[in-house]
């Protein structure tokens, strides 16, 4: 098969484990710049361009897409569903899974376990806000925040309403959160491809913190998830369209709490504290599902 991954930079442990994944499996593969990429809208042959070459007879597209370019990524990937290419993650499952509060809302529909979760736009309503989600401690997030930047515990009332007001001051979004002390700050990645949980690790923050992100100091160790968190995981992927995701769970006392679905999982943490072959599981996958315009929403909406 032919198979583009796009990634900005062809060093990175997951674009590097992928293209050798490929390798490995026999495959043609080609590392593409996403924002290298250039579309032809106009003609009614839709193109992709890249550094003067026209992309063309590629059997699927890996999308790896970077929280800072979500917009123009997502308009990639769209073009090459709309000629044909198979995408692993879906244009529409991209934008989705980028936005956290529809993200949340769509699991909440489909009666995901979540921390229960607050939104305003009014400084007026944080004390209501703050109500719904139990009270302090609280945990308060910004929208656009990933790997930890902008999740604050607010272990008072009277902090979490300084936070809200600066936060919301500065014309932030931001959501409010019931705080899962019972975690015990770690969390469980689960990596999902197609309907599976192929690997999943504990991430455990250092002490004195309450978020285990890998990048803000947290460690990572093997976990036996329980069928529950299994189910949990699979269906969290699903309902955002992903068929590959990086799915956090938290340990709850009323049982596992989805806290995010993310559509460009990382894979250095979770093979290397597994010492799993995620990046072949996924290629595998692209093997058994790739087909030309087999993109459900054949890069509509
Ligand atoms: P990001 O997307 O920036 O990683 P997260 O929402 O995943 O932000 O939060 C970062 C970390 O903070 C999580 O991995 C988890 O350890 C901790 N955390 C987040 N929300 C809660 C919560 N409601 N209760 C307890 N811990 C939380």
């Amino acid at each position: 098969m032919k198979i583009a991954i796009l990634s900005r930079n062809k060093k990175l442990y997951s674009t590097r484990r992928l293209v050798e994944a490929c390798e490995q499996r026999g495959h043609e593969v080609h590392v593409i710049d996403t924002l290298r990429c250039y579309m032809n809208i106009t003609s009614s042959k839709p193109e992709i361009h890249y550094k003067g070459d026209n992309l063309t007879g590629f059997d699927a597209v890996i999308p790896r897409i970077g929280a800072s370019i979500t917009f123009y990524g997502t308009a990639v990937v769209r073009q090459f569903e709309m000629m044909g290419v198979f995408a692993v993650n879906e244009s529409v499952a991209l934008s989705r899974s980028r936005d956290k509060l529809r993200s949340l809302q769509l699991l909440s529909r489909k009666g995901i376990g979540m921390p229960d979760t607050a939104f305003a736009h009014s400084p007026d309503d944080i004390q209501d806000m703050m109500r719904m989600v139990g009270g302090a401690p609280l945990v308060i997030k910004l929208l656009e925040g990933t790997q930890g930047i902008g999740v604050v515990l607010a272990e008072t009332k009277k902090a979490a309403e300084s936070v809200m007001e600066a936060f919301m001051g500065l014309k932030t979004n931001i959501l409010q959160q019931e705080f899962i002390k019972e975690a015990g700050g770690a969390d469980i990645r689960c990596l999902v491809v197609g309907e599976k949980v192929v690997a999943s690790m504990m991430r455990q923050a250092p002490e004195g913190e309450f978020r285990s992100n890998l990048h803000r100091g947290g460690s990572a160790q093997l976990v036996k998830i329980t069928p529950k968190e299994r189910a949990t995981a699979v269906k969290a992927a699903k309902v955002m369209g992903l068929n590959v995701a990086g799915v956090d769970l938290l340990r709850s006392e009323r049982g596992p709490l989805v806290m995010e679905v993310n559509s460009s999982p990382g894979l250095e943490g979770i093979e290397k504290s597994t010492d799993k072959d995620v990046a072949g599981m996924i290629i595998e996958f692209i093997e058994k599902t790739a087909k030309p315009h087999r993109t459900r929403t054949k890069g509509k909406g």
